[in-house]
């Protein structure tokens, strides 16, 4: 197998020599996602490539203040591109049709991601699972291309950072992503904008959903859930979109006691979006691996993970929930064996 240093070298000189690039995010994109797609695409540009950004839904209102988000476009220009590159996505399902219309076009496929399910589909694959931001890992390349990052493009890089920690909370920051996130810094990005901009506005109706999940709220052997219908969602979102709102699992997961927490949302296309944390000690990733409840259904990190799953949400609750209190007894089990080991 390759290693992540031959991986990224050979990353480096595909995006040194290439120059018309397709870069792609996943769908239902947040803060890394955006983040990571802009600031690789604002240095490509500033390198004098030609760079198209695409995501099949448009950059979240939040998320417009960052420099470069109106050019990101929902369907790609005709033509050919002699390199893609996908940021954020752990497997070829989450990149959406623009993704898959990237991939198609015969140029090689640069996997840019830190999601520890990553099934490695590109030709290259820059896949770091240490990495707390896939917008770490394309600052890491941009460095090592000797690239001077401004002011925008470190903005752009930041937010996925600021965004993919909950502000630096999370346990996968360690002192290299405070000094990542410094060295940005000092390159013009503006942390405290940042965060209130990015992190800590919501809109009205994201409130109002936030409300009724947390009115519906259930805890049970460690697992804590709440889960809305798409009517539901409907009547509280005055935008319209359909969309939920983002981060309940974690607001659910801080409650003393809860293991695990799961949010479920049915989606407009009758799917369920599935928003799962963890306290650390967990690892949610288990319930991907062959014969579990969520195979090949989504993919994520050991404390935060989703799936989306194509059946009735009536189904999918008990289902998974079932599924999450069978990982915390075990997973509860195989950590007071550990200990007993050890004494
Ligand atoms: P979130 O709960 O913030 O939407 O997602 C948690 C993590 O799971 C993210 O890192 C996200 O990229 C990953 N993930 C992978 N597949 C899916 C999916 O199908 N749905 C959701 N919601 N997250 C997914
Ligand atoms: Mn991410």
């Amino acid at each position: 197998m390759q290693t992540l240093k031959s991986e990224a070298a050979s990353a480096i000189d595909r995006l040194a020599n290439a120059q018309n690039i397709v870069v792609v995010c996943h769908f239902d994109p947040d803060g890394d996602a955006i983040g990571s797609l802009l600031g690789l695409g604002l240095a490509l540009r500033a390198m004098g490539k030609a760079v198209v950004l695409a995501c099949d839904d448009p950059v979240p209102w939040n998320l417009t203040f960052l420099p470069g988000s109106d050019t990101v476009v929902q369907a790609l220009p005709p033509g050919a591109f002699d390199l893609a590159v996908v940021v954020d996505s752990s497997d070829t399902r989450r990149v959406g049709r623009v993704g898959a219309e990237a991939m198609a076009r015969g140029a090689p496929v640069i996997n840019i991601d830190h999601h520890v399910t990553n099934t490695r589909f590109g030709q290259v694959n820059v896949v770091d699972p240490d990495a707390a931001s896939a917008s770490e890992i394309v600052y890491n390349l941009l460095r090592a291309m000797g690239h001077a990052l401004d002011a925008d493009t470190a903005t752009c890089l930041l937010t996925g950072m600021v965004t993919d920690t909950r502000g630096f909370r999370t346990a996968n920051v360690n002192q290299r992503v405070l000094r990542t996130a410094a060295d940005l810094m000092d390159a013009g990005a503006p942390l405290a904008t940042i965060t209130q901009l990015a992190l800590d506005r919501r809109s009205f109706s994201a409130l109002a959903m936030m409300g009724r999940a947390l009115d519906k709220v259930r805890f049970e052997d460690g697992v804590i859930w709440s889960a809305m219908d798409l009517d539901e969602i409907r009547a509280l979102d005055t935008n319209g979109t359909g969309a939920r709102p983002r981060n309940i699992s974690s607001l659910l997961n801080a409650v003393d006691g809860a293991s695990v927490a799961v949010f479920f949302a049915e989606k407009p296309d009758g799917a369920v979006d599935i928003s799962m944390r963890a306290k650390p000690g967990f690892d949610l990733t288990a319930l991907y691996d062959e014969g579990q409840a969520l195979h090949q259904q989504g993919g994520g990190h050991p404390l935060a993970s989703g799936a989306e799953v194509n059946a009735p949400l009536a189904t999918v609750v008990p289902q998974v929930v079932d599924a999450l209190k069978a990982l915390v007894r075990e997973q509860s089990q195989a950590r007071e064996t550990a200990a007993d080991l050890s004494r």
